[in-house]
């Protein structure tokens, strides 16, 4: 049920994510209503039903009957999809760590919102750049600068609250108070350990952003551009310690796969450039979903080999 709730979400946040990569690809604004490319008439709302409209329009314009990109089609259908598959599986897990959504306690029901706000929007900028970086090679300053800063102060304000959210509790009872300084560095301690992440998460978009930046300089800008620069600290924000790492491995393996296989199939040869873009966002979306499968995974590794 709530796959399909997600679904319905991921649908209409999919028709926002080709508008967004299209208008920021031809220089548009980013506010103003859509109109039809070839007749310029002003879109009715219930045109921009995603899926829907086209379906029922048969792909082709209401007003002058050209034909519409099935690009729209596809879009709306894949980011429906991611948007419903995170949402099934953040509640299932919702689900399966308390016993019912009664029992859920207000500040955790908080955090587990803010945690599907914050990786809905990921998926968003995602797509956006996937389509751009394919298209063009390009990933837009107008995307990526905002969802650097809006992914930073997202993170910065749930730590805070989180920090805030602790001094409050133990602030409630005679026990609690105890536990706050100067009597104990209890609280000192917890702390830290919710302000460790955020901290790590930051160091992650500076480490992946420096990275990138250090093969534009050896390569002498073959290969990586500026936007991938600022592609990899957003992921390292968004995706933390140890995420963002098996997000950049997994970019890398795949990427060397399809240039291998591209080379292989005579469509490139060797030294010709691929938008890398693309592969960072797939290592980022496999390692959003299955990321903890995969720590587990390397960590059992880890006890085999003697
Ligand atoms: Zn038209």
């Amino acid at each position: 049920m709530w796959g399909s709730a997600g679904f319905l979400i991921g649908i209409v946040l999919g028709s926002l994510v080709k508008a967004l990569a299209d208008r920021s690809l031809s220089n548009k604004s980013f506010w103003g209503r859509s109109y039809c490319l070839r007749c310029r008439h002003t879109l009715a709302v219930y045109d921009l039903f995603p899926i829907l409209s086209y379906v029922l329009l048969r792909g082709k314009c209401r007003y002058c009957k050209n034909r519409i990109s099935i690009e729209y089609l596809i879009v709306e259908a894949v980011v429906g999809v991611l948007i419903g598959f995170l949402f099934w599986q953040e509640f299932s897990s919702l689900q399966s760590s308390v016993f019912s959504l009664q029992l859920i306690s207000n500040f955790k029901f908080l955090i587990f919102i803010f945690d599907l706000l914050f990786k809905t929007f990921f998926i968003v900028i995602l797509a956006i750049l996937f389509i751009t970086d394919i298209k063009r090679m390009l990933i837009p300053d107008r995307i990526i600068k905002p969802a650097i800063l809006i992914g930073t102060i997202s993170l910065l304000v749930i730590t805070a609250y989180k920090v805030g959210y602790l001094y409050y509790y133990l602030a409630q009872t005679p026990i609690g108070r105890q536990l706050l300084p100067p009597s104990s560095g209890y609280f000192q301690r917890h702390a830290l350990m919710v302000v460790q992440p955020f901290l790590l998460s930051l160091l992650m978009g500076l480490l992946i952003g420096g990275f990138f930046w250090g093969l534009i300089i050896i390569t002498r800008g073959k290969g990586m551009g500026g936007g991938d620069v600022k592609l990899g600290a957003f992921i390292g924000i968004m995706l933390g310690f140890p995420q963002a790492l098996i997000a950049l491995v997994l970019a890398f393996f795949t990427g060397a796969i399809f240039g291998v296989a591209l080379i292989i199939a005579g469509k490139k040869h060797f030294g010709q450039t691929i938008p890398f873009g693309p592969f960072l966002v797939l290592g980022s979306l496999i390692t959003l979903f299955w990321g903890n499968q995969i720590i587990d995974w390397y960590l059992k590794l880890g006890t085999f080999i003697p």
